[in-house]
């Protein structure tokens, strides 16, 4: 893509009310642009980011037999009212029609996905079910903070399964949790798993995934040697005790935000839609019901509070909106501009993602504005540049390589 033509601009500075150092240089950067407290519009560059996280998630969910889908969003009241979520769910949006008709926005879907299940798990061999959806939910937040990481309207991949036995539903919660360590470790980030009481789903055990950053809202302990981690909230477990997994090193305490969590929410949802299945005997039995969170657009904002420096952000090359950021400082020079222009037709039918920056402005100008969207490779087509010797940064370490051309064409950029 033409720098010439993204319509967004960078800008020097973030709106006064946004403290968050995501907010901040995703709004500088021009990935989102924000509408009120709490709810932002993703722009082409952050849509670009989204749309990998997305990608990631989607890839590990199909991988462990999930079936995508687009729940509605715009919800009857009925099934609310029905599990009591209606008046129980503090944060959930209730809207009144001109007709006098009632309709919550999503901010979990388990009042639409087990209906929907319950419709087609009639029998034991129809289960387990695994169903998600990646999109977008509403929640009546009191605070909206930390920009993207906490919003009123927001992403979120919800998984729901159903099983017919309690082994069932165990063995398919730790295949989750493995899907889920390795979506967050291929989007830059390692995550904890902590032990926390279900909240308001269900008294089960549920576990949250933590990503250490102090823009989170969470306090944790975790053990450096094995991996053991608590939510300091809900534990008895306190910094500068012996962990009580491996009793190897003391816990130490730390900010983390909540990237996602698993629920056993047991039979509550079957039992308040009449969801029966007949088992194996010709017996009617509740299903028990996994409900899986994955927030897509917090684990954005969390990634750009751990990779960004002073000048801008550092994405990680499985996130990034480019793979590559083209960059003509060839100025009056007719020859080098040919030679840049050529390159970038060259590398897109390579089929590399290059965002090129052909505007007429100052170098100085164009490696801030660089800096700042975070793309992992700059390639600088200056002066100087050469078929043989071409400039490529390393936007993390800043770390320089003379590459040919032909390299160049053959992804070797990629350093
Ligand atoms: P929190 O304790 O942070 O409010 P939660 O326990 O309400 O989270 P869930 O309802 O289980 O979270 O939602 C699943 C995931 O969705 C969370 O782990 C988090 O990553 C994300 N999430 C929840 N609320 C928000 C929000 N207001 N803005 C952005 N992401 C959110
Ligand atoms: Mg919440």
């Amino acid at each position: 893509m033409r720098q010439s033509h993204l319509f967004t601009k960078t800008r020097k500075e973030a709106p006064a009310d946004e403290v968050s150092k995501n907010a901040q240089l995703l709004i500088r950067a021009g990935f989102v642009h924000k509408e009120m407290a709490g709810v932002y519009s993703y722009l082409p560059l952050g849509v670009r980011v989204l749309s990998k996280i997305e990608g990631i998630i989607r890839r590990e969910m199909n991988a462990i037999g999930a079936q995508e889908n687009r729940f509605a969003t715009l919800h009857p009241s009925e099934p609310w009212k029905q599990t009591g979520a209606w008046d129980g769910v503090d944060v959930l949006f209730k809207i009144m029609s001109r007709t006098e008709k009632e309709y919550a926005l999503g901010q979990s879907e388990e009042e639409i996905a087990t209906p929907i299940a319950k419709e087609y798990a009639l029998s034991y061999k129809d289960l387990p079910l695994a169903i998600y959806q990646i999109g977008q939910k509403y929640r009546d937040e009191l605070r909206a903070k930390s920009g993207i990481m906490r919003g009123r309207e927001f992403g979120m991949k919800d998984l729901y399964s159903f099983h017919a036995t309690q082994e069932d539903f165990d063995r398919y919660y730790r295949v989750v949790q493995e899907a889920y360590f390795r979506a967050f470790s291929e989007c830059g980030l390692i995550a904890k798993a902590t032990e926390a009481s279900g909240g308001s789903f269900s008294e089960k055990l549920s576990y949250e995934f933590m990503v250490l950053t102090d823009a989170g809202e969470d306090d944790i302990v975790y053990c450096d040697t094995c991996s053991h981690c608590a939510n300091v909230e809900v534990s008895s477990e306190a910094e500068g005790d012996l962990c009580t997994k491996c009793g190897q090193s003391t816990l130490k305490k730390a900010r983390a935000s909540e990237v996602g969590n698993v629920f056993d929410l047991g039979q509550k949802y079957p039992k308040a839609f009449d969801f029966t299945f007949t088992d194996a005997h010709g017996e009617a039995q509740y299903p028990i019901v996994g409900c899986f969170g994955f927030g897509t657009t917090r684990t954005m904002g969390v990634i750009v509070e751990k990779h960004a420096d002073a000048a801008g952000i550092v994405w990680p090359e499985s996130v990034a909106p480019f793979a590559v950021h083209l960059v003509d400082l060839s100025g009056s020079d007719s020859d080098k501009k040919e030679f840049v222009e050529a390159l970038y037709s060259d590398l897109l039918r390579a089929g590399t993602d290059v965002l090129y920056d052909d505007r007429d402005l100052r170098a100085g100008e164009k490696f801030a504005d660089s800096d700042l969207i975070g793309i992992p490779f700059r390639i600088v087509i200056g002066k100087q540049s050469t078929p043989d010797s071409i400039e490529v940064v390393r936007r993390k370490d800043g770390t320089v390589t003379k590459v040919s051309r032909d390299a160049i064409l053959k992804g070797a950029w990629h350093f």
